[in-house]
């Protein structure tokens, strides 16, 4: 089951824009059960604010804005 956020998550923009590659997607995002260990989902599932250029992994990427 892909994650819920999957449409509008700003990694979608990154991905298009050649910024970050399809992994992040394929590990995370689109994965069966990925999108459960990633960061930002359970931040956002407790309406904690992570700013976009934080990865699945928790990591900020400075090269992102
Ligand atoms: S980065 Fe996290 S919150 Fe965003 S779509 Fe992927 S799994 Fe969901």
């Amino acid at each position: 089951m892909t994650c819920k956020w999957y449409g509008v998550c700003p990694l979608r923009r990154y991905e298009t824009e050649g910024r970050i590659g399809l992994v992040w997607a394929e590990k995370y995002c689109k994965s069966d059960d990925g999108w459960m260990e990633c960061e930002r989902y359970k931040l956002e599932e407790r309406s904690i604010y992570h700013p976009d250029n934080m990865l699945p992994d928790g990591t900020l990427d400075e090269t992102l804005g």
